[in-house]
């Protein structure tokens, strides 16, 4: 993310901030490394990748892998596909604000994410993704079983599971705070554990199209083992089961 912010400063907000320079009240707000302007360049490059992974990604799913059948079914509600972009798309930006910070003191080193391989060997790299991936599906398993609680499930996990029948576009039509509860175990992980930063944002990005992927009733593999769409087309369904992200075990 370091490097993202730096390169988005170099090649744009640099010249867009210099814009903004003569107007007294924000002066000291556009200077460099200004916890302000770090949030709000952040916050518009997280946006911008959110909105592309979510975008881009549910689009070439739609068209090019989901089975358009689906929308015969009687559950498939009138116009889901609006109502499922149109829940994404104002959701993204909170989400992405509450993540903000998270990045941010990633970038100033309050995490352990290091930059060099050999600080821990290309052995403890391979052994992050997989502790990773067991870390996140745990945390994401019992905050998801939490939110299934009647107390809380009518207005925080109910907006996602108005899609009976889901489609790649209900991979990011939660509500806000939904969507960065099951985020919030990725950013835990790098302050537990160290992992490389290239690493971070590959598995950051792969987690979503994962989470697309487990949306679009395409069963790549109906292996017991993972929590891939045929089980969470079943959470959908039933609601009562698979919790997980990735794995069934929890
Ligand atoms: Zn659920
Ligand atoms: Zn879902």
């Amino acid at each position: 993310m370091e490097f993202i912010l730096e390169a988005a400063d170099h090649y744009v907000f640099n010249q867009a901030y210099a814009q903004l320079n003569g107007i007294k009240f924000l002066e000291p707000y556009i200077q460099i490394h200004h916890p302000a302007r770090e949030f709000f360049t952040l916050f518009i490059i997280t946006l911008i990748g959110g909105y592309i992974l979510y975008f881009a990604f549910a689009s070439i799913d739609y068209y090019f892998f989901f089975d358009k059948s689906v929308k015969n079914d009687p559950k498939y509600l009138k116009n889901q596909i609006s109502k499922e972009i149109f829940m994404a798309t104002w959701s993204i930006p909170i989400m992405v604000g509450l993540t903000v910070p998270w990045w941010w003191l990633e970038i100033h080193g309050y995490s352990r994410i290091y930059h060099n391989v050999d600080d821990y060997g290309v052995g403890y790299m391979v052994f992050s993704i997989l502790a990773f991936l067991f870390f996140t599906d745990m945390l994401i398993y019992f905050i998801h079983r939490a939110e299934h609680h009647p107390s809380v499930y009518w207005w925080l996990h109910k907006p996602h599971h108005l899609w009976k029948v889901s489609t790649p576009f209900a991979s990011h039509a939660f509500h806000p705070l939904d969507g960065y509860a099951q985020s919030v175990p990725y950013h835990l992980f790098v302050f537990c554990f160290p992992m490389h930063s290239t690493l971070y944002l590959v598995m950051f990005a792969l987690v979503n199209f994962w989470t697309i992927s487990i949306h679009d009733r395409i069963y790549l593999t109906k292996a017991s083992f993972f929590n891939g769409a045929a089980h969470h087309t079943v959470h959908h369904s039933d609601f009562n089961y698979n919790y997980g992200q990735y794995f069934t075990f929890w």
